[in-house]
């Protein structure tokens, strides 16, 4: 969220959040996708309508992660139903603690709690919420999005883990075996790609420039990486792997069978594979679209 306060908030609210959100004191979640609006976003129905100096919020959120932990919701609304649909959003910073909001947690597989149904119901805003331009919201969420996946975390996340496998295949002598020795070099070599495409993003960034295509390829990359790690070391360790936590037998403390169960989701959120490949033909190859 900072960049896109940084890029597109007034003076107050770059006052207001850029210091809390660089001491670590303030939690944002991002409420953009709704049940019937995910790859296409710009379907989104969440109604934000003026009434004097407010918003009034109406509609509903999906898999809104840390909902429930946050302080604030970047939340994208619809503020002009006649128009085409991408044009008329806006994007408004909203105070989780605003009456009108209900948080109904989503279980994910891992049997974890990350995720949530967020429901607005009459809920008032400040227009001094208002991120940028009233209407261009689509245009601004373009560069949100790149910003949002262009973290380094999309290559990191299960880093311990395979730092755990390769001291765990020494450790148990199964290094010895070629068919390990090779999942495990390969490991390395696509980590060590995932870390060039990641600077290349930084570098891009670091120029002022927001990275398109290649936040997209990066991201498209690291995920798929982080399910092959997964993959591997779910294959290393074998059905032992699969062990939750409450086993106590289970290796790593459940981390194999968790990162196995919690792969999906990598490919999906921030924008799927697919998605992000449409990004890399079409805005980054200049190909037409299929
Ligand atoms: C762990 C996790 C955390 C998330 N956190 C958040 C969050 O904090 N805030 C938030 O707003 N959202 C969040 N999301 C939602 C996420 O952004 C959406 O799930 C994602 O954008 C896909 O939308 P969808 O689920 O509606 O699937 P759909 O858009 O319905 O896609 C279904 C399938 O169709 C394919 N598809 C769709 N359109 C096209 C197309 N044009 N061309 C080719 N294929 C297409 C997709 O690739 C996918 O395989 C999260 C999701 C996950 C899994």
């Amino acid at each position: 969220m900072g960049p896109s306060i940084l890029r597109y908030g007034t003076p107050e609210q770059k006052a207001t959040f850029l210091p809390k959100i660089i001491a670590g004191e303030i939690v944002f979640c991002i409420g953009m996708s709704e049940p019937g609006a995910g790859s296409d976003l710009a379907g989104l129905q969440t109604r934000a309508v003026e009434e004097g100096d407010y918003y009034i919020v109406n509609g509903q959120k999906i898999w809104t992660s840390f909902a429930h932990l946050a302080d604030y919701c970047y939340l994208v609304a619809r503020t002009n139903p006649d128009v085409p649909k991408h044009q008329g959003i806006s994007e408004l910073l909203v105070d989780m603690r605003t009456p009108g909001i209900t948080i109904k947690p989503i279980v994910d597989m891992t049997g974890a709690h990350h995720f949530n149904e967020v429901f607005f119901d009459h809920v008032r805003i400040p227009k001094s919420s208002l991120v940028g331009e009233k209407d261009r919201g689509w245009y601004q969420i373009a560069a949100q999005l790149d910003y949002e996946r262009s973290g380094i975390e999309r290559l990191m996340s299960n880093y311990s883990l395979l730092q755990t496998i390769m001291a765990h295949v020494q450790a148990t002598g199964s290094s010895r075996s070629e068919i390990v020795r090779h999942r495990l070099a390969q490991l390395h070599i696509e980590f060590t790609l995932g870390k060039f495409l990641v600077y290349k993003v930084a570098w891009l960034l670091s120029r002022g420039v927001i990275p398109n295509a290649e936040a997209a390829a990066a991201k498209a990359y690291c995920t798929e990486f982080e399910q092959r790690l997964a993959q591997t070391a779910s294959e290393v360790f074998g059905s032992y792997g699969q062990l939750m936590p409450d086993s106590p037998r289970t290796p790593l403390n459940g981390r194999i069978a968790r990162a196995y169960l919690y792969a999906p989701a990598y490919t999906i959120q921030g924008g799927t594979s697919t998605i992000l490949r449409n990004i890399i033909a079409m805005r980054g190859l200049g190909l037409p679209p299929g």
